[in-house]
């Protein structure tokens, strides 16, 4: 007989998702939080101006300069890094209340604050890098968002193979050749790593209850 109330607590943990601008990460990252519950992104706070279309509080927190070194000086950041030529950084605010919850909270972050993120807490952070899957790609990607001049173009195709040079640091690799089909791949590490046994942290009770009844 199958027992439809059955829930193990479980710790939510960060999943990290890096790629060179271009490669369809925030693609795939608006996809799979559309379908997926128990996951959330995180907003970073940045001193690059918005671009056209973007809103503030929802894709970035758009500060200045004071603002931002304010943050730092408090110690409010969790991580933060140079990327061309502006500030970026993840707030701390409720990150570890929300893993508690068991929410697994969504990182659009560079490999710089990634590496800084390892650092501070491994057994919780789930790492991915999205390649593209040709060079072409990656720059029609760049020049068809249309948003960007064609000096910031070329400074990002030679900052890609920069970042792409960080892929070995990363847990999965995926090759985003399909959309679709990469959304489906992130979701898959998603759920098998939310059945990690350290995660599960009310699996313990539940055995303990199972031994208990036999
Ligand atoms: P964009 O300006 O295209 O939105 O982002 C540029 C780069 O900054 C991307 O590679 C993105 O992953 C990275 N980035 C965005 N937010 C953060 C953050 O909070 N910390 C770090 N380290 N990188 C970030």
């Amino acid at each position: 007989m199958t027992n439809p109330s059955i829930h193990i607590r479980r710790r939510g943990f960060m999943l990290v998702i890096s790629s060179p601008s271009g490669a369809g990460k925030t693609t795939v990252s608006r996809k799979l939080l559309a379908q997926e519950t128990d996951l959330e992104m995180s907003v970073s706070v940045t001193t690059r101006p918005a671009r056209p279309g973007e809103e503030d509080g929802k894709d970035y927190y758009f500060i200045d300069e004071g603002a931002f070194q304010g943050m730092v000086k408090s110690g409010l950041l969790l991580e933060h890094a140079l990327v061309y030529g502006h500030h970026y950084a993840t707030p701390k605010a409720s990150i570890e209340k929300k893993l508690n919850q068991g929410i697994d909270i969504l990182f659009d972050i560079d490999w710089q604050g990634t590496q800084q993120m390892k650092e501070i807490s491994t057994g919780d952070i789930v790492s991915i890098f999205i390649l593209p899957p040709s060079s072409q790609a990656l720059e029609e990607r760049l020049r068809s968002r249309g948003q960007d001049s064609e000096e910031i173009v070329h400074a990002r195709m030679k900052k890609a193979a920069d970042e792409i040079s960080h892929w070995s640091e990363y847990d999965y690799i995926i090759i985003n050749n399909q959309v679709d089909e990469t959304v489906e791949q992130v979701s898959s590490i998603l759920h098998a790593e939310r059945l990690k046994r350290r995660r599960r942290v009310g699996l313990a009770e539940f055995v303990n209850f199972l031994r208990g009844e036999n």
